[in-house]
């Protein structure tokens, strides 16, 4: 590639700046807030359209039977592939167009897309309307500046992540649409920062523990047995064992920030005892049961299995050196940790542009949370996969969450030249 076609491209991404702007604020705009999965489709409907335009093949994609598809809030999702001038691989940018809800604290309206300080603020404009729109624009650059494209692009926009991507990038990888043949190379824009290519994400479980115990008069409880008790043995043997040995545990992963590089363990709720009678009067019995969720982050060096064992071993302990200690558990959700190679196509390919536009050396990272790369990974059975895009993953389900105008520019060029080289290396 020239000096020449370079500089053109940046000065064609340059010059669409204000546009790239005006799409961030229209995906704003759409209150595609999940749950429930609100304006799913009109929301697709305009990324398609736009994209038909530019001379994009259409998909809409409805994941019937998923977790909320209903008539009222279907499940829609879009893909838009423009076919390359040779048998080239495809480059596919995937973006989540649900967001969370808006919450208290803003200062802005979270739906008007309001442009203030160079930022773009609402609900979404981090994670990851803003990603989006600098794929868009990216893509559309590139294929204006009038070069043969060996290869295919492609751009999704996928519900549900938000909720586990049951809806969204799982139900397109269990029907082919992130493997090969069809497509070769991810790029997720989550807002991981421009100097950042995330490579993976750690593993998830969460459980449910319940403690059993005897119902009985709370002016006698020593008729009954306190449920609560029993769970306050179980969180005082997190303490006093699991603890220690979880932050004892360091991965390879470069996990940011450096405190989610150990396992960790959140005690996410504790309901224990009948519920409070009117006006809070409180139930007058010994609980019989309590009910606790954990969710467990695993690294890449564990597996779900271990994990799971390691705090059942911890219950069965109880059971036999507790008089009356009886549990229940119950798994309620749980994503195996991904990574992939950072030598890899994808990953180096998006480092060098890094190199390249920003003049830094980029920073490989793995997420602490998880996103939809677990399914391309998966299920996809798709390695090449990296998340890549603007805005600071601090601010995302915040209120008052912005996306910088410069770093969607300057990742749109990351992701102009990232494309054109996986395009033509494999040519
Ligand atoms: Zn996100």
């Amino acid at each position: 590639m020239s000096d020449n076609f370079l500089a053109a491209l940046f000065n064609g991404i340059d010059a669409r700046r204000d546009e790239l702007v005006d799409l961030t604020r229209r995906l704003i705009r759409f209150p595609t807030i999940n749950p429930p999965g609100d304006a799913y489709l009109p929301c697709a409907e305009f990324i398609g359209a736009r994209l038909k335009a530019r001379g994009f093949e259409i998909d809409y994609v409805r994941a019937e039977g998923t977790p909320g598809d209903n008539d009222r809030y279907p499940r829609i999702n879009v893909i838009a592939r423009r076919a390359g001038a040779g048998a080239g691989p495809c480059v596919h940018f995937n973006s989540h167009l649900d967001v969370v809800q808006s919450g208290g604290g803003w200062s802005v309206d979270p739906f008007a897309g309001i442009v203030r300080d160079g930022k773009v603020f609402g609900r979404g404009a981090c994670d990851m309307k803003g990603g989006l729109a600098a794929s868009i624009i990216a893509v559309e650059a590139l294929i204006d500046s009038g070069t043969d494209l060996p290869g295919a692009l492609e751009i999704s926009g996928t519900v549900d992540e938000e909720s586990g991507g049951y809806g969204g990038v799982h139900y397109l990888a269990e029907r082919g649409w992130f493997s090969a043949p069809k497509v070769h190379h991810v790029i997720i824009p989550e807002p991981l920062n421009v100097d950042r290519v995330c490579i993976g994400h750690r593993g998830v479980w969460w459980a449910e523990i319940e403690t059993h115990g005897r119902i009985a008069h709370g002016s006698m409880p020593f008729l009954g047995d306190c449920a609560v008790r029993h769970m306050h043995a179980v969180v005082e043997r997190f303490e006093r064992e699991l603890y220690p040995k979880l932050a004892a545990r360091r991965t390879d992963m470069p996990v940011v920030p450096s405190g989610a590089r150990s396992s960790t363990l959140n005690i996410n709720s504790i309901h224990g005892g009948q519920a409070e009678q009117r006006e809070g009067y409180p139930a007058p019995c010994v609980p019989d049961s309590c009910r606790m969720i954990i969710d467990r982050r695993l690294l890449i060096e564990e597996t779900l299995d271990g994990v799971k064992a390691e705090v059942v071993a911890l219950l069965e302990d109880l059971v036999r050196s507790r008089p009356g200690f009886r549990y229940d558990i119950r798994d309620i959700f749980e994503v195996i940790p991904t990574m992939t190679d950072r030598d890899g196509p994808v990953a180096s390919t998006t480092a060098a542009a890094i190199r390249r536009v920003i003049g830094r050396e980029p920073q490989f990272i793995c997420s602490p949370g998880t996103y939809d790369q677990k399914h391309i990974d998966r299920v996809g059975k798709l390695k090449d996969c990296i998340a890549y895009g603007p805005g600071i993953l601090d601010l995302a389900h915040q209120p008052d969450e912005y996306v910088g105008i410069d770093d969607m520019v300057t990742s749109a060029k990351v992701m102009a030249l990232s494309a054109w080289s996986l395009l033509h290396a494999d040519a």
